[in-house]
């Protein structure tokens, strides 16, 4: 059993030695929660139980604390996906909702499995989401301030289960400040991509991420033999080559864990039952 988290980018330049321990010690805790978790579940199961927990903590961009869009709104996306099945599921841009990766594991049982706008925040609410702003007064301040918080903070979890399945989830509010109907990567498989030999979790600028289609680069060449290591080298030099900025981690069947990105730094946390990495 493996387990890794992230929650987005950390910025030494906007952000406070307290927010980097703060954020330290909330990936610790989520990343030793979810791994007790993994005992007796599903890595599909975890991969769920560890974004919602990322999605509660306003530390975070995403689910309580995401980032505000330039209408004044907060839209949501987040997706999850199953190695052995290959089945995908996601909502983009859902609105008034506490935690969208529990509405894409409603989806990932049914056959529309992606749903977008309207038709995902109605969707939510008629399967007994609760009606819930995620808005914090920190994003407002920093909305009307037009600053944006200068550190992405998107979170995602990828896990490798005792049977041998792995599955990866992420969930965004988004870049902040984007024009309505912008779609992010993290609901597509650019940021969100697991077989049943590698499972990945991207964060970063969504338009970097689709094109270079990072998480299903990496996954398909560890699927087609690769090593991660190597997995990884090419598709990031692929990503340099448009000067692209994100950060992805990942788990192979083999049970090797990986994280790479493209500038510092990637906040992250993994767990093998033995060794509690931490980013620093
Ligand atoms: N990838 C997200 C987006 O572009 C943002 C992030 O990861 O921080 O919407």
């Amino acid at each position: 059993m493996k387990i890794i988290i992230h929650g987005g980018f950390f910025s030494e330049s906007s952000q406070s030695l307290e927010t980097k321990i703060a954020k330290q010690n909330a990936l610790k805790q989520v990343v030793s929660n979810s791994y007790e978790f993994l005992k007796t579940h599903t890595a599909l199961e975890t991969i769920v139980y560890a974004v919602e927990q990322l999605e509660n903590d306003e530390l975070f961009n995403a689910g309580i604390g995401s980032q505000i869009q330039s209408d004044g709104k907060i839209r949501m996306s987040a997706s999850m996906m199953d190695g052995k099945s290959t089945k995908f599921s996601g909502v983009v841009n859902i609105e008034n909702v506490k935690n969208p990766i529990r509405v894409a594991e409603k989806l990932f049982g049914t056959v529309d499995r992606v749903l977008g706008g309207e038709g995902a925040t109605t969707f939510a609410h008629s399967n007994k989401f609760e009606v819930f702003n995620p808005e914090i007064p920190q994003r407002r301040k920093e909305y009307e301030a037009k600053l944006g918080t200068k550190s992405m903070g998107t979170v995602g979890c990828v896990a490798l289960d005792a049977q041998g399945n792995i599955a990866a989830a992420t969930s965004t509010g988004g870049k902040g400040f984007e024009v309505p109907g912008r779609i992010s990567d993290s609901a597509t498989t650019a940021g969100n991509y697991a077989t049943m030999h590698c499972g990945v979790s991207c964060t970063g600028i969504g338009e970097d991420i689709v094109s270079t289609a990072v998480a299903t680069k990496i996954v398909t060449r560890v699927s087609d033999g690769f090593t991660i290591e190597k997995a990884f080298e090419k598709t990031f030099t692929e990503l340099k080559e448009i000067d692209g900025f994100a950060g992805a981690i990942a788990i192979d069947h083999k049970g090797n864990i990986y994280h790479q990105d493209s500038h510092p730094s990637m906040v992250f946390a993994s767990y093998d039952g033995k060794t509690l990495e931490v980013f620093e």
